[in-house]
């Protein structure tokens, strides 16, 4: 079984003396939270224990029973009567806090060791001066609702446990937007404090049949459908193409306004690099840009959200059970001002974050995400796999122009978009590595070579055998049966000794 999980965010109406109630109940979690990272940090040892027996170790430090009179550090001396299962949502939130703070100052310490060690073999006089982690100084966890901590939930209102600041009491709100969906298995709610709003998050856990693994799909249907995603923030956001994996090209869609983004947020870069040239050197901790950096950051994490659904919606449509991209390889930051160089590098963080939505939002679909290699897609003719042409409209037709929009191949004559084109040959490359996945790795062309006409089951041309790049005059020498889908579809299933050529290419480029 797999499983999704999504949550649900529900705004809720209360009386306004109700938000105090909460604010207390929410710093009286909090003081609570602290107490226990405080523990925790006398009693180093019980992070080597499993979260459950961590609890209960925790427990018997600070909470009195029959068998357990005078505990350690009393959590009495905080806070008098706090429910149970508040304190086990106070005790998981310190110990998660606590086992993250604990793992970043272990690898601190790992890297000052090495580095001393370093300066030692080397004589380098070099100091390490990287700082180490801190604790949280300040608290602001949500405060989770644990069974018995809130009663009798319907489509519209809850009964939650609350500290009112004087004393503990159940507190009805009604919830409104979505409903709880059917067929879901509905987490611990939590109290989550927006502004001065008060919302109730909700998580929900989905279980399905697990989808069957990407090179099971590919190598046993041939109708498997493909969405490939080039993503391009320049221009279009991203290009999403459909095909199945005997090479039937199915549907493309755009999805749009990547300029006017990229505008709007070099713009506000430009605002920013202004005002910091008017205050000359920006002073520690200034929060002079803070209003236009909030800008841009909600402008951003808006578009990945809306073009990562988007780009699910089409795959969804379309019935595709893949959806694919291409890796980000490493940012190469644009030379130039300020605003430009700033743009670029968000660009690529934009892109990595569409991914990361797009996956989880697929996955809830059912749809796999994967990555394949991202080298030369917009370089490659999604037909023949020879270099292509990409020029802009109204110019000559030659050379390679990056970021031009339109792409010619020569050998084959393909023509159209070049965004569109990288989009399928990202989607082909999936294939080709489920249906051979050694095909992507550089080396050892000949014995690729052997093992291709064994899988294919055909007699290798010569071309094939020779290993460097046939000549145009070979290749259409083989290539004389026309072009086309039916031509790819061939070569998808690997018959034609004439296609053999431009496989082997692929590695060597
Ligand atoms: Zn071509």
């Amino acid at each position: 079984m797999a499983k999704a999980t999504t949550t649900i965010r529900q705004s809720l109406n209360y009386q306004s003396q109700l938000a105090d109630c909460f604010a207390a109940n929410h710093a009286l979690f909090n003081r609570v939270v602290t107490f226990y990272f405080e523990v925790i940090q006398a009693h180093e040892t019980v992070l080597d224990l499993s979260t459950k027996r961590a609890l209960t170790a925790l427990e018997t430090l600070t909470h009195a029973t029959g068998k357990n009179r005078a505990p350690v550090m009393p959590l009495t001396e905080i806070a008098q009567d706090v429910p149970a299962m508040f304190r086990r949502a106070a005790i998981n939130a310190a110990l998660g806090s606590a086992r993250s703070f604990y793992s970043a100052l272990k690898k601190w310490r790992t890297r000052r060791e090495k580095a001393e060690a370093e300066k030692a073999r080397k004589g380098k006089k070099q100091k390490f001066t990287e700082r180490p982690p801190v604790p949280p100084r300040t608290w602001n966890k949500s405060v989770p609702f644990y069974a018995g901590q809130w009663k009798e939930r319907t489509g519209s209102s809850i009964l939650l446990k609350v500290w009112t600041g004087t004393c503990w009491s159940w507190i009805k709100v009604r919830t409104l937007g979505r409903d709880l969906p059917d067929g879901v298995e509905m987490g611990s709610p939590s109290l989550v404090r927006r502004g001065k709003q008060w919302w109730l998050h909700t998580p929900l856990e989905k279980k399905f049949s697990s989808p069957a693994k990407i090179d099971q799909q590919v190598t046993t249907n041939a109708q498997t459908r493909i969405c490939a995603v080039d993503l391009n923030l320049d221009t279009h956001l991203a290009v999403c193409t459909v095909q199945t994996v005997e090479g039937t090209i199915l549907a493309t869609r755009f999805i749009g306004h990547g300029r006017e983004i990229s505008g709007f947020r070099k713009q506000q870069l430009g605002c920013i690099a202004r005002n910091r040239a008017k205050t000359g050197i920006i002073g520690e901790g200034e929060q002079d840009n803070a209003d236009l950096w909030c800008k841009i950051k909600q402008v951003d994490e808006q578009i990945a959200h809306l073009v990562s659904a988007r780009i699910v919606q089409f795959a969804q449509e379309q019935g595709a059970t893949i959806l694919v991209f291409e890796h980000l390889g490493n940012l190469k930051p644009e030379k130039g001002k300020y605003s430009r160089r700033g743009n670029s590098k968000r660009a690529f963080w934009m892109k990595g974050r569409i991914f990361t939505y797009a996956k989880y939002k697929a996955w809830n679909e059912k749809i796999i995400t994967s990555r394949v290699n991202p080298r030369n897609t917009s370089r490659e003719c999604h037909r023949c796999h020879y270099p292509v042409i990409r020029y802009n409209a109204g110019q000559p037709m030659e050379g390679y122009t990056p970021g031009a929009p339109l792409v010619l191949c020569e050998h084959c004559s393909m023509q159209g978009h070049a965004d569109r084109n990288a989009s399928l040959v990202i989607g082909q490359r999936l294939i080709a590595r489920s249906q051979e996945p050694l095909k992507e790795k550089p080396q050892a062309p000949v014995r690729r070579a052997g093992r291709e006409s064994k899988d294919a089951g055909v007699v290798l041309s010569q071309d094939a055998k020779r290993e460097s790049r046939p000549s145009p005059d070979d290749a259409r020498h083989g290539d004389g049966n026309g072009h086309g889908t039916a031509q790819e579809r061939r070569r998808r299933m690997g018959t034609p000794s004439s296609a053999i050529p431009h496989q082997l290419r692929l590695p060597l480029e």
